[in-house]
């Protein structure tokens, strides 16, 4: 017996790709059909101490497991796409570089595309999120979009004309590297006063933790306290609102999107990060226009139905 739906008398219904977004600790792996909807997903320890060639072949194993799990359940798989952390160059489908799970220039496209014999596709796991949040979440039906994941740290991607653009060297996007706080705290980029520094979650529980001495304080406690009305919280919260409102100015001024999709940690606050951050941004807008700033809608599984994405996108422009 398989779990086939009605779906599958589709034109299309009997097709899925391979996805799989790589992450530090773990990954999130799925068959995916061509209109986005899951149609089984598993996820992985990511055993990033191993190192990168065990990585690369755990990941190439499970790609196959999918495939044949998609065969079992009499479906055909056409493509796989892969997203993964750090630099990566998506015209040669290599992963150049990633310090949290040892990749060093990793032809992981083509390894992946034989193995399996399919079409290949590589991306950057934030650039993913934020396709599938162009196209399928929080940014659906809307052409130009940026992504920003606030999490330990910040990233983002932009979605122009509903596709990824990686930029010239594969690393565009990295607006947790603007700095608003010239000469402020240093960042781990070698600069001082990144966004990531005044405004990522790790920022914000570090910064309360330090004023108010109460050693492993997270964002998400000084959001809850702020939101109760605490001093102390409310002034770190702002701080960061403050910070994150100059950093998305600079990325308006820039690329002039049509909506600003903010995830990660940090947005779980909600409308107590939604609402503010439009108040800052407000104020600040001169020429621009201003975007709509809205929470993401796709959670954590934003990268691994990037990956598909990219992976159907390879269908449709082979190299
Ligand atoms: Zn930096």
């Amino acid at each position: 017996m398989t779990d086939r739906s009605p779906a599958d008398e589709s034109p299309t219904g009997d097709t899925v790709v391979v996805a799989l977004d790589v992450g530090g600790t773990g990954m999130k792996c799925a068959l995916v059909r061509p209109d986005g909807v899951v149609h089984h997903q598993e996820r992985h320890p990511t055993h990033a101490e191993r190192g990168g060639a065990a990585l690369t072949e755990n990941i190439l194993e499970i790609a196959e497991g999918l495939a044949a799990k998609a065969r079992a359940d009499g479906l055909t798989p056409v493509a796989v796409g892969i997203a993964v952390p750090g630099v990566v160059d998506e015209v040669t489908g290599v992963a150049v570089w990633a310090a949290n799970v040892g990749f060093r220039d990793v032809p992981l496209r083509d390894l992946a595309g034989r193995r399996l014999g399919l079409p290949a596709a590589l991306g950057h796991d934030v650039r993913a999120g934020a396709l599938a949040e162009a196209r399928l979440g929080a940014g659906r039906g809307r052409r130009h979009v940026l992504f920003v994941a606030i999490g330990t740290g910040i990233a983002g991607g932009l979605v122009v004309d509903g596709a990824g653009y990686p930029g010239a060297h594969g690393a565009a996007g990295e607006i947790g590297h603007v700095i608003v706080r010239p000469g402020g705290i240093p960042c781990g980029c070698g600069s001082r006063g990144c966004l990531e520094t005044e405004a990522s979650a790790r920022a914000v529980g570090r910064r309360y933790a330090e004023l108010s001495g109460q050693a492993g304080a997270t964002a998400y406690d000084v959001a809850t306290r702020a939101a109760a009305g605490e001093e102390l919280a409310t002034r770190v919260w702002h701080d960061a609102v403050e910070a994150l409102a100059d950093g998305l100015l600079t990325a308006q001024a820039l690329f002039d999107v049509g909506v600003v999709v903010l995830g990660g940690g940090l947005a779980e606050a909600g409308d107590g990060l939604l609402v503010p951050v439009r108040d800052a941004f407000a104020k600040r807008v001169t020429f621009h226009r201003t975007p709509d700033i809205v929470r993401a809608e796709l959670g954590d599984v934003a990268g691994c139905l990037g990956a598909a994405l990219l992976a159907l996108d390879s269908l449709g422009n082979p190299a």
